[in-house]
């Protein structure tokens, strides 16, 4: 088992059982890709088992800060069981569940997303890599399912040196798999959706919507950044009688038409935007069109800290625009999900947002992801997704 040492004064975050340990808090010690090593203080002192990544400049990620804990495949196949048990817990009305989420789950570098009988799993991180068969078959012995497919294809694999890699990992079978979110039936492609194939941390937000339109009795209804009409569906089931769906992605587009017929509403009802949302909402102005809802979901616009700045004009003009659709009363639904905007900033972008549009507004509810998508007391980079529910005075 090789060692790897921190410099004196480095040890500070991982005693507080953050995660992770940067390549500056290294004194000594290398390790092969997604070895598990033994990671002490500058006195030598035990501080956590870790994965080791080589190329990323967070060196280690921790597997477990308790010194009697073995890695191996039983280790995998406990903290799956602890994840899979906390989401019994939660009541979650679907059958669209995050069961893994990383770092919060103390799996860090993995996600795990259940469709019905599918599952979709993408190991970010050198460990998670190293110990993907082990985890694969954990994961179906854990959930008694028998198809697994990978979505490795996300962007923050090239940090640790990994190419990217879809496919069945377990199993095989259709990639299209039919949910039932909140009573609604969604469908969505495992293979060629985004991320893992739908967005299930706005799952209690697309529930909630669907009540405020119902109470608002929002009439015209403006869903931006659709998806595959998560939202819209819910603004019909709502009461909603003019739902515009807008997202620059054709495909999406094509479900969320799909999905107003497949949960019984009228297709009269809805009209698909192939187009810029940006670009849409401006035009929208022009015409002097007005929503009694808007919802701005818009993808992250600042994919770390360092780009909140461009971030926030971005997100500032979205509901600059949005807050000036509204018909007085209406709703405005906005949403970040990027983890360098934090919720007190977006509140402010959101504020100055309302200023320049000379709208005043009352905020009546803060949201966040749904509770299978958790955050530990000791990570706070897992927070990520933030909402304000505005009504326009
Ligand atoms: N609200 C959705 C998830 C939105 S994800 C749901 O509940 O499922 C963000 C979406 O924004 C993606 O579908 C992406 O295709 C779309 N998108 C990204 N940039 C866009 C742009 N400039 N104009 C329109 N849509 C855009």
């Amino acid at each position: 088992m090789k060692t790897i040492q921190l410099r004196p004064g480095k040890e500070r975050s991982l005693l507080r059982r953050h995660p992770w340990g940067f390549e500056g808090s290294i004194a000594k010690g290398k390790a092969d890709f997604g070895e598990t090593v033994r990671v002490v203080g500058s006195d030598g002192g035990f501080l956590c088992w870790a994965a080791y990544s080589p190329s990323s400049s967070i060196k280690v990620r921790a597997w477990s800060f308790d010194e009697a804990e073995r890695i191996d495949a039983e280790f995998f196949e406990r903290r799956i069981l602890a994840a899979l048990a906390v989401r019994e817990r939660l009541g979650i009305e679907s059958n669209g569940v995050r069961l893994i989420h990383g770092e919060a789950d103390g799996l860090p570098g993995l996600i795990v997303d259940r469709y019905a009988d599918t599952l979709v799993a993408q190991f970010l991180a050198a460990g998670t890599e190293q110990w993907k068969g082990v985890i694969a078959d954990a994961l179906l012995a854990a959930t008694g399912l028998a198809k697994l497919y990978e979505r490795s294809d996300s962007g923050v694999r090239q940090l640790e040196g990994l190419p990217p890699v879809t496919g069945w990992l377990r199993g095989e079978g259709p990639t299209t798999v039919e949910l039932l979110e909140s009573s609604w039936r969604l469908t969505l492609d495992v293979a060629e959706g985004h991320k893992t194939g739908y967005y299930l941390d706005q799952r209690d937000n697309r529930r909630d919507f669907a009540v405020w339109v119902r109470r608002l009795k929002a009439q015209r209804v403006l869903n931006c950044y659709s998806y595959t009409g998560g939202f819209s569906v819910a603004a019909l089931a709502g009461g909603a009688t003019e739902v515009t769906s807008v997202d620059s992605s054709a495909p999406a587009l094509a479900r969320a038409t799909a999905h107003v017929v497949l949960n019984g509403f009228d297709p009269a009802h809805h009209t698909a935007l192939d187009a810029d949302v940006n670009a849409t909402l401006r035009q929208f102005l022009k015409e002097g069109r007005q929503f009694d809802a808007i919802v701005l979901d818009p993808p992250k616009f600042a994919p770390s800290a360092a780009h909140a700045e461009r971030a926030s004009r971005a997100y500032k003009d979205i509901n600059r625009l949005g807050l000036k659709l509204l018909a007085p009363g209406g709703l405005l639904a906005t949403y970040s999900c990027s983890g360098g905007v934090g919720p007190e900033l977006f509140h402010k972008i959101v504020a100055s947002a309302g200023t320049d549009s000379g709208v005043d507004g009352a905020i009546v509810a803060r949201v966040g992801a749904a509770p299978d998508h958790p955050q530990t007391l000791c990570f706070p980079e897992g927070e990520y997704l933030k909402g304000l529910l505005v009504l326009k005075r």
